[in-house]
């Protein structure tokens, strides 16, 4: 038999902030007691909030990233991209971007162009994945999923899984990661309940994104953006929905490797930080 996972701790997000004019968003981590969960680096939530019609597309302005990959999961709405490498696209409900920043790429994230016009809720989760210092400095990557490539795993009556990156009961996500990284957006009905393999030896979170939810009978998320990092060893987690729950399950294998971290830019040292400015001022990083 299979031991469970410990919940050591429930952790809620910080208050809300904007990031543009387009994401309401609240940190689900980092926050004070959870500071880090490597390979994940930061994990925000966006809304759910309702835009109003409006002529103009609300976000983020061209800004660059270096030295790690952005996960953009659209649950409402939707998101215009652009970026220095020639990929633009829109993230749909269901859909997900997975965008390996690497050595540099300049983008744009606004609204998408209908949802604008028309308005409505908006709802969004943006995941940030470290890389290994020895892939910091790759060629970029855009990764844009669509809805219907990202698999499905039943996890009992109203629950089931989307595998976005990583495998659950031998069903393998679409995302390629540089490190072994499992992320799952799990959707449970009010009173149903999953049960869900996780490797040992690697980080991982249950995140209530919003509902409530009992970890292994014992922790209970409830409202939003909560989060409860649980134990390296053990395999399995238990989740039981008391109310309509959206969750997403992360986990990884930890990157031992110093983080140094200013703003748009992660790398291992203050020096590549100083880099990463030089290189975006002088337009090595290209423009949208
Ligand atoms: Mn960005």
């Amino acid at each position: 038999m299979s031991e469970r996972k410990k919940v050591l701790g429930v952790y809620g997000a910080a208050s809300s902030h904007w990031v543009g004019d387009g994401f309401p968003v609240r940190t689900v981590f980092p926050t004070s007691g959870m500071e880090e969960l490597s390979p994940f680096l930061m994990l925000d939530y966006a809304g759910p909030a309702h835009f109003g019609p409006s002529n103009r597309p609300r976000g983020v302005d061209e800004h660059p990233h270096r030295g790690f990959e952005t996960v953009t999961i659209s649950y409402q709405g939707s998101v215009d991209h652009r970026d220095s490498g020639g990929n633009s696209g829109t993230i749909n409900p269901g859909d997900v971007q997975w965008m390996t920043a690497a050595s540099g790429v300049v983008h744009e994230e606004k609204h998408g162009k209908e949802f604008t016009a028309k308005g409505g809720d908006f709802e969004m989760v943006q995941l940030w994945v470290n890389l290994p210092a020895a892939h910091k400095m790759s060629k970029p990557r855009y990764q844009a999923l669509a809805s219907a490539s990202i698999p499905r795993v039943e996890l009992g009556t109203g629950a089931y899984a989307r595998i976005i990156a990583g495998e659950l009961n031998g069903v393998k996500g679409p995302a390629k990661t540089f490190t072994p990284v499992n992320v799952f957006d799990v959707r449970l009905g009010a009173n149903a309940r999953g049960e869900l393999s996780l490797p040992a030896g690697q980080n991982s979170a249950i995140v209530l994104l919003r509902g409530e939810v009992v970890v292994n009978g014992a922790a209970t998320l409830k409202g939003t953006a909560q989060a409860a990092p649980l134990s390296t060893s053990g395999e399995t987690v238990l989740l039981e929905a008391k109310a309509e729950s959206l969750v997403l399950v992360l986990g990884g294998e930890p990157i031992n490797e110093p983080v140094a971290s200013y703003g748009p830019f992660v790398m291992n040292t203050q020096a590549e930080l100083r880099q990463a400015f030089e290189d975006y001022r002088a337009g090595k990083m290209g423009r949208v």
